[in-house]
């Protein structure tokens, strides 16, 4: 079938669903300058070197990466990014009433500055944009921190507990925050629409979320460049540019 009136059909199933779940990854944020780190062109695959600084393992034993880890912070995409037409489509599916949570794989923020509410968001992989100390769990502006290392503190501890500091995201190694998987996979099964968008959905357990929709009686959208690890459990794939193709479905443009 064409793409066009697969995207007619699609625009139609989100008329008339209730309760849309969002699902996305990676490629919704590269409009927005945000580089995709596990893509065939991600900055992992590219340099070993900065997987290392990702790596909790490293980053709790050895000030030096610490250091650079907070240099590297200093020029974060996400500082600078601002939502694209994909973020604001999906913020516009919640203006609709239609969105009933919006699952991510991006630590970037940029759901909530488009607009969504942060009681629907799930970000699995934590925010950027905050810091969090590893000893006593604090939690505060990441920009505050960096202004320390601005100012001088090339490895800032905890004001708190002088503990180490990082951003509040998951790195390799780390535990995931069991309240929000168990809320994302929880709204997954109560979707009556899944919308997966610029992900491969190989990330677990997360990308279970999908399935787990399917078998609840959801139908399944798929919108990615590339093909995903659920294609064949989709009731349509888009494989067109999200900013154009996004905004069509979900009535924002
Ligand atoms: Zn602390």
């Amino acid at each position: 079938m064409a793409q066009a009136t697969v995207l007619d059909r699609v625009r139609s199933w989100i008329d008339s669903a209730e309760r849309i779940v969002a699902f996305t990854g990676a490629g919704i944020s590269t409009d927005s300058g945000i580089p995709d780190f596990r893509g065939p062109q991600g900055v992992w695959t590219r340099d070993p070197r900065a997987e290392k600084l990702s790596d909790i393992r490293y980053y709790v034993s050895d000030p030096e990466i610490r250091k650079l880890s907070w240099q590297s912070r200093l020029d974060h995409p996400a500082w600078k990014a601002q939502p694209n037409l994909g973020h604001r489509a999906l913020a516009a599916l919640e203006r609709r009433g239609k969105l009933h949570a919006l699952i991510t794989q991006n630590i970037d923020g940029l759901h909530l500055r488009a607009g969504n509410s942060p009681e629907r968001v799930f970000e699995v992989h934590g925010n950027v944009h905050r810091a969090m100390c590893l000893s006593c769990g604090w939690r505060g502006a990441m920009q505050d921190v960096l202004a320390r290392v601005r100012a001088g503190e090339d490895d800032p501890p905890c004001g708190e507990c002088g503990g180490i500091l990082k951003s509040d995201t998951i790195s390799f190694g780390q535990a995931l925050i069991p309240e929000v998987i168990d809320g994302a996979m929880r709204s997954a099964q109560e979707a009556d629409l899944l919308l997966a968008v610029g992900s491969t959905l190989q990330v677990y357990p997360v990308a279970g979320a999908v399935p787990l929709a399917k078998d609840a009686g959801a139908r399944i959208v798929i919108m990615n460049a590339q093909p995903t690890a659920f294609d064949d459990i989709a009731d349509a794939v888009l494989t067109m540019s999200i900013g154009e193709a996004l905004p069509f479905i979900c009535g924002a443009g």
